[in-house]
């Protein structure tokens, strides 16, 4: 690991002036803020992230989950993503985002990570973690040996010539079919960030997975009003029962009124280039009727133009059985 500088802002303005003057925010940034360190430090251990100042964000006053004016949760970016899915409001109110994060890592995990930290979780491509490989998202115009080499766990939606890596996350999945909003401030001042419009795609950029500029702090995340009413569900499916990635995972937030889909929202894991909202399932699902019929096609929608790679083909239909058992657990939880 490279030596580096460490210091623990005072306050809001302090991380982000300090940080406002690196060159970019995406990778090879020189500045980076560090909440639980177990995506950050694990990267700098292999060279893959390489700063040259660290700003510690765990003195800052973002460590609290309150109801928002609307009836919402406010959620501070250095909530531990433990603290998050046991508050008793997640657990009772968005239960698809407290089994989100509960499917992920490992208890010891959660209780350092941070819910800002786990917007920002890099690929775990092999070929991006090792500096001895060529890598589009690590260095721009390198290449993509994970396109004719090992691409059993990569994605099959949103992918590019250029990168066809999968987001890891569980908790960004349960966060896309909530809706979300993430709410930063930078140099230019405060804006707010809906959920889908957070991740970028990989197209010709890899290297650049977000929207956030240089000196971007996100502060919190807010999520709407629950809906009344509906019945949530993540279902995660890894090749072990804990400590592991999804190869697929589906979160379902589904109303149901006199036996038809009255309202669906829907979003994959371990299959797209970013969390994966699927509004083609969603179309499939409204106004029909609450079966295991509408169910596979609504997932044969989200999956219609999935492009598999030369060994993760199998990951198509894994996720259509998914979100088909996922909708079915969810109507009769
Ligand atoms: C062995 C292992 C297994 C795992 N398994 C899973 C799994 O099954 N499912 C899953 O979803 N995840 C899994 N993870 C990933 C884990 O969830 C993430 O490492 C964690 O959520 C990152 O949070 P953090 O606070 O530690 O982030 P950090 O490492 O502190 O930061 C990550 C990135 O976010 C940036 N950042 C942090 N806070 C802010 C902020 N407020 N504003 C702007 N930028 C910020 C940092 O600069 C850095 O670039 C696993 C991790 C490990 C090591
Ligand atoms: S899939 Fe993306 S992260 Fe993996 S080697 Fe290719 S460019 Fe790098």
């Amino acid at each position: 690991m490279k030596t580096f500088e460490f210091t623990r802002p005072a306050d809001v303005n302090g991380a982000i002036t300090n940080a406002a003057h690196a060159r970019t925010a995406q990778q090879g940034a020189e500045v980076r803020f560090i909440g639980g360190g177990t995506t950050l430090v694990d990267l700098m251990k292999l060279n893959v992230e390489t700063p040259t100042h660290l700003l510690d964000l765990n003195r800052l006053p973002l460590d609290k989950i309150e109801l928002t004016l609307d009836g919402g949760l406010k959620v501070g970016a250095t909530v531990r993503n433990s603290d998050l899915a046991n508050h008793s409001a997640i657990r009772r109110d968005y239960p698809v985002l407290s089994q989100a994060i509960l499917n992920g890592a490992s208890a010891q995990l959660r209780n350092m990570a941070t819910t800002a930290g786990n917007l920002l979780q890099r690929t775990r491509c092999m070929y991006f973690r090792d500096t001895a490989m060529p890598c589009n998202k690590r260095e721009p115009g390198t290449g993509c040996p994970a396109i004719t080499g090992a691409n059993r766990t990569l994605a099959v939606l949103g992918t590019s010539e250029h990168c066809i890596a999968s987001h890891p996350s569980d908790m960004c999945v349960a966060m896309a079919a909530l809706e979300a909003t993430i709410h930063v401030q930078g140099p230019k001042g405060s804006r707010t960030i809906p959920f889908a419009d957070f991740h970028l795609l990989p197209g010709n950029t890899p290297n650049r997975e977000t929207v956030l500029e240089p000196g971007d702090l996100i502060t919190h995340v807010t999520l709407p009003a629950p809906i009344k009413g509906s019945k949530q569900l993540y279902l995660k499916l890894r090749d072990r029962a804990s400590y592991e990635f999804a190869l697929a995972s589906a979160a379902v937030v589904i109303s149901v009124a006199g036996g038809n889909v009255s309202r669906a929202w829907i979003a994959l894991g371990g299959v797209g280039a970013k969390p994966w909202r699927s509004h083609e399932a969603e179309g499939a699902l409204v106004g029909q009727p609450a079966d295991k019929t509408t169910f596979r096609k609504a997932a044969e929608a989200a999956m219609r133009d999935a492009k598999p790679q030369s060994q993760n083909g199998f990951k198509i239909e894994l996720a259509k059985r998914c979100l088909t058992h996922a909708l079915q657990m969810a109507i009769t939880s």
